[in-house]
């Protein structure tokens, strides 16, 4: 059911303001669809029902996330992180700290939270973090910045990532935080020029001495870092699925194109380099398919899934990076403008392989579970 509703979705509203969402920036269509989404309660999928959410699970999250996808990657993107910025403050936010934002994330009150965790000096290795807290009085004083924020411009609250304890080892001195959008001394800045995902938002925030509650701070002083790890987990399994609705997308719309396009005087599907296009691309999407469910299944019944997510999350997006770069060859130099989609999907596949960390560092996350497990 929750499949049909986000196709349904997908089909009728997003396909067809996707490319002018694209082309023209336009953000009023944009955050229109994303309180749309919100309406229909896939903005809180894997969220409890007593914070506003479907509490669906996380299989359920992936499977939405992918038909969301198959229709704007850029809508899709805000909808996966506003699942982790929810699970984030249900794990460890107060009561008081659900009951306040999870319910205006679901609702689609809020457009959109922000999951604030990179800077400059610290993509890949995030506990290199420089942004800082300091406890003054009855509040915590940020300063320092972060960059590639999605949806900073339109999120109303921000989870942000700071360190708290200067000398501590390297991870074991950052927490967590909720900084409302608006608050004083926060300011959201530059937005990136970026090759795809044009409808969405990735900006800068800068803190200069950004006063915010004591109470603020969620979950343990000091424990931040294991939060924002364990929340990257539950992440992947969002930008795998993501990766292979865009990877879907592409091989469908080549696949009809190319039974429609005569050459040497037949459809170019009856030449078998297409046809292995074809069988190429759906064979390592359905695989892909299967490693996001297994991943998510697992996430859904509290078992160990790390591991299971960065395999799913590397080869879904390399899968659908695949998929896409075929699906492109497979239209000629149609492909390559903008007067079709594929083009438009080549871009907003390609930073699948790098956010929520690099594929590179699923492969490490994967072989040290595995060396560990044999020690
Ligand atoms: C559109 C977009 C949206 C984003 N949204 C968010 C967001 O909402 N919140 C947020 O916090 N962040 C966000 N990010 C940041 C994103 O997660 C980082 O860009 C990503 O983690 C990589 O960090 P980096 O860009 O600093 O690359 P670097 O860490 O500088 O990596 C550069 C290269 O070095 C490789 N590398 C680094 N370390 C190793 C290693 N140990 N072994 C092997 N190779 C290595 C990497 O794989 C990569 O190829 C977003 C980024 C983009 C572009």
């Amino acid at each position: 059911m929750i499949q049909d509703t986000a196709r349904n979705f997908a089909r009728s509203e997003l396909e067809p303001v996707a490319a002018k969402m694209d082309q023209a920036g336009d953000r009023e269509t944009y955050l229109k669809n994303l309180r749309k989404l919100a309406e229909l309660g896939l903005m809180g999928i894997n969220v409890r029902s007593e914070y506003g959410g479907s509490e669906a699970g996380v299989v359920a999250f992936s499977v939405a996330v992918t038909e969301i996808a198959r229709a704007c990657a850029s809508t899709t993107v805000t909808m996966s992180v506003n699942n982790m910025v929810n699970e984030v403050i249900q794990a460890v936010g107060s009561g008081d700290q659900r009951k306040k934002y999870i319910p205006r994330i679901c609702s689609g009150e809020y457009y959109a939270g922000g999951f604030a965790l990179t800077e400059t000096m610290a993509g890949s290795d995030p506990a290199s973090m420089r942004t800082q807290a300091v406890l003054d009085g009855d509040s915590w004083v940020i300063n320092g910045s972060k960059i590639f924020i999605s949806s900073a411009e339109y999120a109303g609250v921000f989870i942000v990532w700071a360190v708290t304890s200067k000398d501590a080892p390297k991870g074991k001195g950052i927490s967590t935080f909720l900084v409302e959008n608006g608050t004083k001394g926060l300011t959201v800045g530059r937005a990136e020029h970026k090759m795809g995902h044009h409808a969405s938002a990735t900006n800068e925030l800068l803190f200069e001495d950004c006063r915010i509650p004591k109470d603020a701070l969620m979950g343990k002083l000091n424990d931040g870092f294991r939060v924002a790890v364990g929340e990257l987990a539950g992440g992947r399994i969002g930008v795998g699925s993501l990766g292979i609705g865009i990877g879907l997308a592409a091989i469908d719309y080549a696949t009809r194109y190319a039974m429609n396009r005569i050459q040497f005087d037949q459809p170019i599907t009856s030449f078998q380099a297409i046809q292995w296009m074809i069988a190429e691309s759906y064979t390592e999407l359905e695989a892909a398919r299967l490693l996001l469910l297994n991943a998510a299944f697992k996430k859904e019944r509290g078992k160990p899934y790390a591991r299971e997510a960065s395999m799913a999350k590397y080869y879904a997006t390399e899968a659908a990076e695949r998929a896409c770069h075929r699906a492109l060859q497979m239209l000629g130099g149609y492909g390559y403008t903008n007067e079709l989609p594929i083009e438009r999907y080549a871009r907003d596949v390609r930073i699948t392989s790098i956010y929520e960390g690099t594929n590179q560092v699923q492969r490490l996350i994967i072989a040290r579970d595995i060396l560990s497990g044999l020690k």
